[in-house]
This record gives structure tokens, sequence and C-alpha cells, in this order.
């Protein structure tokens, strides 16, 4: 073993290695999120422990999801560069931009005011001109931007909200974590066919819930 401190690239050899190894193998993803330094998303404290393979807090109480669930939601979304994507929660705004970089618009949102201007000023600083992030509610969508060929929750729902059902092109994915909040969820993919709705349940996760309106902040 070498006490010599890890350069960047062997970082991210093993942050790339170890999404590997818990399933992300869709190519467009490993690039994108090779592309996007998680280091950015992660402030103060734990901001060291960015390139780990764990989930991790921000402000507002809030977390920035584990790197591997979000290639695994990525990947589960197939995303092509014609896409117009809904994130619902966008944290920190790291799965945002990683989206950015797969789908041709992506539109996210979030409760909390200050989490929404703090990702904002990450993708002005990434120069990620695709993304339009929005404070609201995002369990109503976004009414006015809809359909959407793809849309991510990334906060835990008792049922995937009517609202973004609604609001899913015919032939859209949607990737949805569903459960009791404070338990196991299971991360669902819904692809929304002309014969109805078809569900499947991809892994165990474990989200913050989607909360109803705006954040004391909102
Ligand atoms: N995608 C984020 C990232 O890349 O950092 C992580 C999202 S964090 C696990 C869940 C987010 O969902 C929180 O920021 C929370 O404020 C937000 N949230 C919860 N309920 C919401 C709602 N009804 N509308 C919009 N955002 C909501």
């Amino acid at each position: 073993m070498s006490d010599t401190p890890e350069t960047d690239a062997e970082r991210k050899m093993q942050f790339l290695y170890a999404l590997r190894s818990k399933g992300v193998t869709d190519k467009r993803v490993l690039g994108a999120m090779e592309a996007i330094d998680r280091g950015p998303f992660v402030r103060g404290l734990f901001a060291d422990r960015a390139y780990e393979d764990m989930p991790l807090p921000i402000a507002c109480g809030q977390t920035i999801s584990q790197p591997s669930v979000v290639g695994l939601m990525s990947q589960a979304l197939n995303i092509t560069s014609r896409d117009k994507v809904l994130e619902v929660g966008t944290g920190s705004g790291y799965q945002a931009a990683i989206l950015s970089k797969l789908a041709r618009r992506v539109y996210t949102i979030d409760r909390h005011r200050r989490l929404v201007r703090e990702a904002r000023d990450i993708f002005d600083h990434l120069d990620l001109t695709n993304i339009t992030a929005i404070t609201g509610d995002g369990s109503f969508g976004l009414p006015d931007q809809a359909p959407f060929d793809r849309i991510i929750v990334t906060a835990a729902a008792e049922d995937p909200p009517g609202p973004l059902l609604a609001q899913l092109k015919m032939g859209g994915i949607m990737v949805v974590p569903v459960g009791q909040s404070d338990a196991v969820q299971s991360l669902i993919k819904v692809h929304k066919t002309e014969s109805g709705l078809e569900y499947s349940e991809l892994r165990d996760v474990r989200f913050v819930p989607l909360l109803e309106g705006l954040g004391k902040d909102g």
C-alpha cells in the first residue's frame, strides 16, 4: 500500500469502477458521469467525500443521492438526445447535470428556493445551458412544459403522482421511488404504452419523502 495521495485521474477511475461494479454499464450514462464532477455539488463538511458511492447531506436537510443510484436511474430512463426530461427534486443539482448531458432539455423543480438557487449557480458555472431550474411543488409537474419524454422523481412518493403520469408522453418512461417515507422503498419504472401503464420494480432504495407545498424558504 502506498501513502501517496491519489491523483484526480485515479479518483475518477475508482469512481467509474464503483459505478460499473454496481451495474451502471450504459456507455452514455458512464460518459455523462465522467464529464460531470460531483465535487462542486457537495459543499461544506462532506466535500471531501464527494467521490464516495454514498448519499451525503446537503442544505435544507436534504441529500445528494448515491452516485450508483443516480447512474441506475439515468440508465433506466433510456434517454435519447432528442428527449425533454422533467426531474422532480433538484436537490444539489447533480442528477440534473447528468441528465443535461443525455437529453435535449431538462426541467428540474424543487420545493426549496435555496437549493434551486445554488443549483442554478453551478449550472451557470458549468455552462449547462439546457437546464431550467424552478422552485415549486413538483408533485403537480410542470403543466406549461408538458408533455415530457422522460420523468424522474428523486424523492419517495406513496404512489406515482397522477399529474406526473398524465404529463408523460405516450411511449415515455418515468422512474420513481415508491413507498413509505422512512422505510425502504421500491424504485419503480413506469412505461406509458397504448395499452396502458406497465410497471416494473428495479431495486430497493431509500430516498427522502416527496412533500407537499413549498419549503420554509420557498
Ligand atoms: N436529485 C437530487 C440531487 O441530484 O442532488 C437529490 C434529491 S433529494 C434526495 C430530494 C429532493 O426532493 C429534495 O431536495 C427535496 O427538497 C425535494 N422535494 C421533496 N418533495 C418535493 C416536491 N413536492 N416538489 C419538489 N421537490 C421536492
